[in-house]
C-alpha cells in the first residue's frame, strides 16, 4: 500500500474549504479521511472512521473540548466536514473511570454528548476515539490485517509483521468494552501509536493527521509484506460454470421469497470477478463459507454465514438449500438469544451472500444499493479468506461474538432504513419510458420504492430521465425480438429478475381505412400489437422461472387507448391493433395464470404527450368537430386527463394482487367508450 498523502493536495483541500470556515486542522482530518477511504483494501462499505479533537464553543460561546467525529453510516471516500458530528470530549473522556456501561446509557451518552442536537448519531467507535488522548484518530478495516489477525496466532503474526512495535488487544465487543481495553492498553504503551484489535482491524494516531495516516499506511504496508514473503501458494481450481446466470438468478430470486403473501422482493447483485473464481475453487471453500466474516460488524449486511450451492442443483435442491439456511439461522438466533433473554427480535432468516459453485457470488439486498454493499463485502470476503489460508487457517470471530454485533443496537442503526414502500425490493421495467405516459409512470413507481428499468429507443431524453430518477436506461427497439432480448438477460444480470412489465411504447398512425395504405397498417400492428406479444413474452419466460414457489410470477401491464374499444374516425391504423392488443391481454391472463402472471391494461384518452402531440389534438379535435380545449376536457368529469392520472392506474393495478384479466379506463369519463 502506498502513501499517498501529498502537502500540496492538502494545502489545496485547505484553501476549497477555508471560506466555510473550516480550519486547517479539521481540514486535514477531512483530507486523510478520503484518502483513507479511497482505499478499498482498507475501508469497506460505511466501515472504518475518523476523528480530529479541536477547541469549540458552545450555545453561549463557552469555550469546549471538542472532538469531530465520523457521523455513523457516512462512508470516509467522499466525506465532507458536515460528515463529521462535534462531541463534547471532556464529557466523554470523564466515562473512563467505569468499568461497565448498557446499551441504552452508551446510546444515550453518544446522543446528549452531541453540540448540535440536529447532528446525525456519531460513530458507534466514539467512546474509544474519545479515550484515545492523540489528537487524530484513524481506524479502519485493512484486508492485510485481518487476514493475519483471523488465524489462532493473530497476535504473533503482526507482532512479527511489524517487527514487535505494535499494540495488540484480544478481539473484544465494541463500543465500551472495546474503549475500556484500548485505553488500559494505552496506560503502559504511551508511545506507541498504533493498536491492532484482533479479528477487527486497527486504530492509529498522532498530534497531526499526517502522523495518524503514515502510522496506518506503515502498519498495512508492513502486513502486506509479511504475508507476501510468508505465504504458502493456494492451489485453487476454478471450476467452469454449468449454469447461466440468466438461467439461474431468477429462480433463485424466485426461491428467496418466503411466501406468496410477502411483499418484500429481494434484488440480487452478482459479481464473478477473479478472486471470487479463486474462491469457488479452493479445496477448503465449503468450510470457509460457513465461518462467519472477515470482522463482525459486516454481520449487519452479510449475516454470519453464507450459503454454497453446488454447480449441479436443480431448482426443487435450490429451495431446500434456503429452507436449510433458514432453519438453522434460526436457531442460531435463538441460542444467542437466550443470552439476552429473549428479548431480541429476529430479523429474517434468509440468506444474504450466497455462493454458486462455478458461477459466482449473489449479494441478496432489500433494493439494489444494499445488494450491491453485499456482493462487494463478499467480495472482501472471499479475498481475506484466500490470504487468511495461504498463511494458516482461517478463524475469524465466533458466532457468539458475531451475534453480539449483528444484534447490537447502535450497529444496526446504521442500516438504512427500511422505508414503508409497497415495492421495494420490486424491478419494474417500462417501454416507452422515457416521456409522456412512460416518464410519469417510471417516477410513480420509483417513489413506491421499485428498482426501475426504462427500455426507450430515445437516448438523450432517456438517459437523463434515468439519471435524475436513478433508474437503468437501456436503449431497446421493441419490434426487434433480438435487441429485447439482450435488454431483458441485462434487467437479470443486474437485479436477479423482474417484477413488473408496462409494455407502454406505441405509436400513432393515422388514415381512412379504405383507403390506408397496407405498410401503415402493417407498421402499426409491429409497434401496436406485436411489440407488446415480444415484450410479453420475454417476461413470460423470466417470471416463469421465477414462480418457483408458486403464485409470484409477475405482473405485466399493458397501456392500451380508448381506440381498443370505441374508434375514432381516421385512427383505424393506430385502433386495430390497440383491440387486438387488448384480447391479448386476455389471452395472457388466460394462459399464464397458472405461473402466477397477472395481467392488466389501462385505457387512457386524450392524454398530452411524444405521441398525442398539441399538434395531434388539434387534428383530432377537428375531425371531430371541436376546439383543441373542449377535446381534452370533453369528458363526463370536464377536466384534462394527466399521464400522472395513468401512472396510478398502472400502480395501482401493479398493487391489486387479485386482479388479472382487467382493464382500467382512464379518461375522464366517456360513456361509449366505457367497457361494457
Ligand atoms: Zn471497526
Amino acid at each position: 500500500m502506498k502513501n499517498l498523502w501529498a502537502k500540496k493536495d492538502a494545502d489545496i483541500f485547505f484553501n476549497q474549504v477555508r471560506r466555510l470556515g473550516i480550519t486547517r486542522q479539521f481540514a486535514d482530518c477531512v483530507y486523510a479521511s478520503r484518502l483513507l477511504g479511497r482505499e478499498t483494501q482498507l475501508v469497506q462499505h460505511g466501515g472504518g472512521n475518523t476523528s480530529v479533537k479541536l477547541l469549540a464553543k458552545t450555545f453561549d460561546e463557552t469555550p469546549i473540548n471538542a472532538m469531530f467525529i465520523k457521523a455513523s453510516g457516512y462512508n470516509l471516500d467522499q466525506i465532507t466536514a458536515e460528515g463529521f458530528v462535534g462531541v463534547n470530549q471532556s464529557a466523554l473522556d470523564r466515562l473512563k473511570t467505569r468499568t461497565n456501561m448498557s446499551d441504552e446509557f452508551l446510546i444515550d451518552a453518544l446522543g446528549q454528548s452531541r453540540l448540535s442536537f440536529s447532528s446525525p448519531n456519531p460513530s458507534v467507535e466514539t467512546l474509544v476515539h474519545s479515550f484515545i488522548p492523540a489528537r487524530y484518530v484513524f481506524h479502519t478495516h485493512p484486508e492485510a490485517i485481518l487476514a493475519l489477525t483471523n488465524q489462532k496466532n493473530g497476535d504473533e503474526l503482526i507482532q512479527k509483521a511489524t517487527g514487535g512495535k505494535t499494540i495488540v488487544i484480544p478481539y473484544v465487543m465494541s463500543g465500551f468494552p472495546l474503549a475500556l481495553q484500548i485505553s488500559r492498553a494505552l496506560k503502559h504503551n504511551k508511545d506507541n501509536n498504533t493498536i491492532v484489535v484482533l479479528k477487527h482491524g486497527v486504530f492509529t494516531f498522532g498530534d497531526t493527521a499526517q502522523d495518524a495516516y503514515d502510522s496506518m499506511i506503515r502498519v498495512v504496508a508492513n502486513s502486506e509484506k509479511f504475508i507476501r514473503s510468508t505465504r504458502k501458494k493456494l492451489k485453487t481450481n476454478p471450476r467452469k460454470p454449468s449454469f447461466k446466470l440468466e438461467n439461474l438468478a431468477p429462480v433463485l430470486r424466485g426461491a428467496l421469497i418466503p411466501s406468496s403473501a410477502t411483499e418484500q422482493r429481494y434484488i440480487l447483485s452478482f459479481r464473478n470477478s477473479p478472486v471470487i473464481k479463486n474462491f469457488l475453487g479452493f479445496r477448503n471453500m465449503s468450510r470457509l463459507v460457513k465461518c462467519g466474516p472477515v470482522t463482525p460488524d459486516h454481520a449487519i449486511w452479510t449475516k454470519p454465514k453464507a450459503l454454497f450451492l453446488p454447480s449441479n442443483c436443480n431448482s426443487i435442491e435450490i429451495v431446500r438449500a434456503v429452507k436449510n439456511y433458514k432453519r438453522d439461522y434460526e436457531r442460531y438466533f435463538e441460542k444467542n438469544n437466550r443470552r439476552y433473554l429473549g428479548k431480541k427480535v429476529m430479523r429474517d432468516s434468509l440468506p444474504r451472500v450466497i455462493f454458486v459453485d462455478g458461477l459466482g457470488v449473489f449479494g441478496v439486498g432489500e433494493s439494489l444499493e444494499k445488494a450491491h454493499i453485499v456482493s462487494e463485502l463478499a467480495e472482501t470476503f472471499a479475498a481475506v479468506a484466500l490470504k487468511s489460508e495461504s498463511l494458516g487457517f482461517y478463524a475469524p470471530a465466533s458466532l457468539r461474538d458475531i451475534f453480539d454485533i449483528e444484534y447490537w443496537g447502535p450497529e444496526t442503526a446504521k442500516l438504512p432504513e427500511i422505508k414503508n414502500s409497497p415495492l421495494s425490493g420490486h424491478v419494474l421495467v417500462i417501454t416507452g419510458g422515457g416521456s409522456g405516459i412512460g416518464a410519469a409512470t417510471a417516477t410513480r413507481f420509483k417513489e413506491a420504492g421499485a428498482e426501475v428499468v426504462i427500455m426507450d429507443s430515445d437516448r438523450k431524453t432517456t438517459s437523463a430521465l434515468a439519471d435524475n430518477l436513478g433508474a437503468m436506461y437501456l436503449w431497446t427497439d421493441v419490434t426487434d425480438k433480438n435487441s429485447l432480448r439482450l435488454a431483458f438477460d441485462k434487467v437479470v444480470q443486474e437485479y436477479g429478475g423482474l417484477d413488473i412489465v408496462i409494455s407502454n411504447a406505441g405509436a400513432a398512425w393515422e388514415g381512412e381505412i379504405g383507403t390506408v395504405p397496407e405498410k401503415i397498417l402493417r407498421q402499426s400492428f409491429e409497434i401496436n400489437f406485436f411489440a407488446h406479444q415480444n415484450v410479453s413474452q420475454a417476461a413470460v419466460e423470466i417470471m416463469k422461472k421465477q414462480n418457483i414457489i408458486g403464485k409470484v410470477g409477475g405482473v405485466i401491464l399493458f397501456n392500451l387507448s380508448k381506440q381498443a374499444i370505441n374508434p375514432g374516425r381516421n385512427f383505424g391504423p393506430y385502433g386495430l391493433p390497440k383491440a387486438a392488443t387488448m384480447f391479448l391481454l386476455k389471452q395472457y391472463a388466460l394462459d399464464h395464470g397458472k405461473d402466477g402472471i397477472r395481467v392488466a391494461g389501462v385505457n387512457a384518452d386524450r392524454i398530452r404527450s411524444g405521441l398525442l402531440t398539441d399538434k395531434l389534438i388539434a387534428k383530432r379535435a377537428k375531425a371531430r368537430g371541436l376546439s383543441a380545449v373542449d377535446y381534452v376536457t370533453g369528458n363526463l368529469l370536464g377536466r384534462e386527463v394527466l399521464a400522472e392520472d395513468v401512472a396510478k392506474a398502472f400502480l395501482d393495478l401493479a398493487l391489486s394482487k387479485s386482479t388479472t384479466g382487467a382493464v382500467i379506463t382512464v379518461d375522464g369519463g366517456n360513456i361509449e367508450a366505457s367497457l361494457r
